[in-house]
C-alpha cells in the first residue's frame, strides 16, 4: 500500500480536449489531499474519479491564468451547496490572491464555512508534522509558483545483527528503540537509538512545478525529486513559440529533469495538437525516466527501498483496479485525441 501518489485530473495546457482537462493535480499522503491548480471542470473530474469529491482543505495556486483557477468558482459553490458550514478551505497562491478572488466574488457569493487565502512569497515555508510544502518561483512571465512537498529524514532502519551483538531481547525493547526511545536492560545497561540504528534514511520529495520555462530555479528546487511533474507544452519543432510563452519542451523539461538528478520525470500541461508519445519520445533522448499521464492516471511514490515511483494507467478512474501501469506508454493505449487542432496558445 502506497501513502503518497499524486492523481493527474487534468493534464491539459490552456483548454480542455475530449480526453484532457485543463491543469489539477492531487497529491494523496496518508489521509491528506492536496489540490494543486483547479482548472476549469476540476470538481467533476474529481466525480468522475475513484476518489470522488471530498471536502477539500486545501488548494494550492501556481499562478492566475484561467486554465488554472477556472474550476474554482463551481468547486467552492459545491462545497456550501452540500452543506459545508464548518470545514475550513485555504487557497494558497502568488501574490495577486486576493485581487483573484475580489473578482470571483460576485460569482461565488457568500460561503457558509471558513474561507481563508494566504498569499505565499516564493521561500514560505508551510510545516507540517513530517513534511514540508515550499513554495519556489519559476519563470512564466507573471507572479508564478510552484511546489515541492518535502518530507523530513525518517530514523534508520534497526540493524538486527548489532542488536544481537548488544543483546536485546527479540521483544518490545528492540521496538521502542526502533521509534526512538533508549531502553534499560535487564542487566541495566541503557541502550540508545543511535547505536543500533542506521543512517537517517531520506524521505520523499515531489516538486510541481505549474506553468513555467525552463529554469535554473526549478533545477535547483527539484534535486534529488523522487518525481518532478514538470509543463511540457510543446514538442521540439515549437521551441520558439515555447521561448515567446514562456513554456517548455519536452527536451527542456527533460534537460530539468537530468541536472535536478530527480527519479522519475512526468510532462503535463499538453498542447491540443500532442498526444503525449511524441512528447515522451523527445523527452526520453535526454532523460529516460519519462512518463507522460493522462487524465486519471496516478504515479506512485514509494519509499526509495521499496521501489521507483510508477505510473498507474487510469489508477484513479472509477472503476480501476488500480493494477497495471508500468512505465511508458505505448502506441496501443493512446486515446483517440484528434490532432491538428488549430493553434492556441496556451497559458
Ligand atoms: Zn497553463
Ligand atoms: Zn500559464
Amino acid at each position: 500500500m502506497v501513502d503518497l501518489d499524486v492523481v493527474f485530473l487534468g493534464t491539459a495546457a490552456s483548454m480542455p480536449t475530449a480526453h484532457r482537462s485543463p491543469a489539477a493535480l492531487l497529491v494523496r499522503r496518508g489521509s491528506e489531499r492536496l489540490l494543486f491548480d483547479c482548472g476549469e471542470g476540476t470538481q467533476r473530474q474529481l466525480q468522475r474519479s475513484a476518489i470522488g469529491l471530498p471536502d477539500l482543505q486545501e488548494i494550492f495556486l501556481t499562478h492566475y491564468h484561467a486554465d488554472h483557477f477556472l474550476g474554482l468558482p463551481g468547486m467552492l459553490k459545491t462545497f456550501a451547496l452540500r452543506g459545508r458550514d464548518e470545514t475550513p478551505l485555504t487557497v494558497y497562491g502568488p501574490q495577486g490572491l486576493g485581487e483573484l478572488f475580489r473578482r470571483l466574488q460576485p460569482f461565488v457569493g457568500r460561503l457558509p464555512y471558513p474561507l481563508s487565502l494566504v498569499p505565499l512569497e516564493p521561500g514560505e515555508r508551510i510545516e507540517r508534522r513530517n513534511y514540508v510544502i515550499e513554495p519556489f518561483a519559476v519563470e512564466h512571465g507573471l507572479a508564478a509558483l510552484g511546489y515541492a512537498v518535502v518530507e523530513e529524514d525518517r530514523r534508520g532502519a534497526s540493524d538486527a545483527a548489532t542488536a544481537e551483538a548488544l543483546g536485546i531481547p527479540v521483544g518490545p525493547e528492540r521496538g521502542r528503540l526502533q521509534a526512538g526511545e533508549e531502553v534499560e536492560l535487564a542487566d541495566g545497561r541503557v541502550v540508545t537509538p543511535g547505536e543500533v540504528l542506521g543512517e537517517p534514511r531520506p524521505g520523499r520529495k515531489i516538486v510541481i512545478t505549474g506553468d513555467t520555462a525552463p529554469s535554473a530555479l526549478v533545477v535547483q528546487a527539484a534535486q534529488g525529486a523522487d518525481l518532478l511533474v514538470h509543463e511540457a507544452s510543446f514538442a521540439g519543432e515549437e521551441a520558439e513559440r515555447a521561448k515567446e510563452t514562456m513554456h517548455s519542451t519536452a527536451v527542456d523539461a527533460a534537460g530539468v529533469a537530468r541536472l535536478a538528478q530527480v527519479r522519475l520525470l512526468a510532462l503535463t500541461h499538453v498542447s491540443p495538437r500532442y498526444f503525449g508519445p511524441e512528447l515522451a519520445a523527445e523527452a526520453r533522448d535526454v532523460f529516460p525516466d519519462t512518463v507522460v499521464p493522462r487524465d486519471f492516471d496516478v504515479i506512485e511514490v514509494p519509499f526509495p527501498e521499496r521501489g521507483a515511483p510508477r505510473l498507474v494507467r487510469r489508477g484513479g478512474k472509477a472503476g480501476s483496479t488500480g493494477a497495471g501501469g508500468g512505465l511508458g506508454p505505448t502506441r496501443a493505449e493512446v486515446d483517440g485525441e484528434s490532432a491538428g487542432v488549430p493553434m492556441i496558445e496556451p497559458s
